[in-house]
């Protein structure tokens, strides 16, 4: 028998990047796993994956999608093993030039999002289960032009404190992944090649490692939080090459 068979995850975000990765790797281990995400890519992702893997289209930022993604889970799923609660968007933004349209969108997508995707889905979750919460090094670190979305991922590592608190009593762990630097592409997806590929140095030179991390490093330990740490909730594991602690 796999290390995953028998579990059921749900990924969002999960047409890509981080969250394809860790869904490729319980997927690989006998889990059955459900990606969500805005685009087309998300099916592609789900063919790629294979049969174990289903995608549902959605936005976390809509509660109607989450109602009716919510349905399909139980539909597909019945019960879920894993949670992760991935999707995100990383603007840059600028302090002095942060508009109100860029603050609401990162925190409609970012904060609401996971918020709600917790709520709508843990009425799915069963005992001993675990969800994950992916944050960044950015609510523990001052970076420049990234002032609303490392707030936004400080308000979810005090939401992976609060929903432990509140789904202590069926069992369910809730815990924090905080990737360092992983090139998935997310940054050319929201500003120029040059910008990005200037910030990408710049996170190298930071680095302890002086290396970005893969999407496979973050995988096994999004897998860890949400199967093998039984005696962890409320916590926030930092991914990142010592980024936050040297
Ligand atoms: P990515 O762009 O590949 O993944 C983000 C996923 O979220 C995509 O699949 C996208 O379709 C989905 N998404 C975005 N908005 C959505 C919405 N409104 N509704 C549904 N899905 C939506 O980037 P990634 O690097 O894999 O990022 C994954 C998570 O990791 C994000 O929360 C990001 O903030 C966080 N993170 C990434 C890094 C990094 O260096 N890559 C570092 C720290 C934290």
């Amino acid at each position: 028998m796999e290390k995953y068979s028998g579990k059921n995850v749900v990924i969002t975000g999960g047409g890509s990047g981080l969250g394809f990765a860790t869904a490729k790797l319980l997927v690989d281990g006998g889990a059955r796993v459900v990606i969500t995400g805005r685009s087309r890519a998300t099916l592609d992702a789900a063919r790629e994956l294979g049969e174990n893997a289903t995608a549902v289209r959605g936005d976390v930022s809509s509660l109607s999608d989450l109602d009716a993604l919510a349905d399909r889970v139980k539909d597909e799923l019945g019960t879920v093993e894993a949670l992760f609660v991935n999707a995100g968007i990383a603007p840059p933004t600028p302090f002095g030039s942060v508009t109100e349209e860029t603050y609401d969108e990162l925190f409609a997508i970012n904060v609401k999002g996971a918020y709600f995707t917790v709520q709508k889905l843990a009425p799915l979750l069963s005992t001993g289960a675990g969800v994950v919460l992916t944050t960044s090094i950015a609510n523990v670190i001052g970076m420049l032009d990234a002032s609303v979305y490392a707030a936004g991922k400080a308000a979810l590592r005090s939401m992976a404190r609060s929903f432990s608190r509140e789904l202590l009593p069926r069992g369910i762990r809730v815990n924090a992944i905080s990737p360092g630097p992983v090139d998935t592409g997310v940054l050319e997806n929201t500003m120029s090649e040059e910008a990005a590929e200037r910030f990408k140095e710049e996170r190298v030179a930071d680095n302890p490692m002086r290396r970005f991390g893969t999407t496979g490093e973050i995988a096994v330990a999004a897998a860890f939080l949400a199967f093998d740490a039984t005696y962890t909730t409320g916590t926030e594991l930092a991914v990142d090459g010592g980024a936050s602690q040297l």
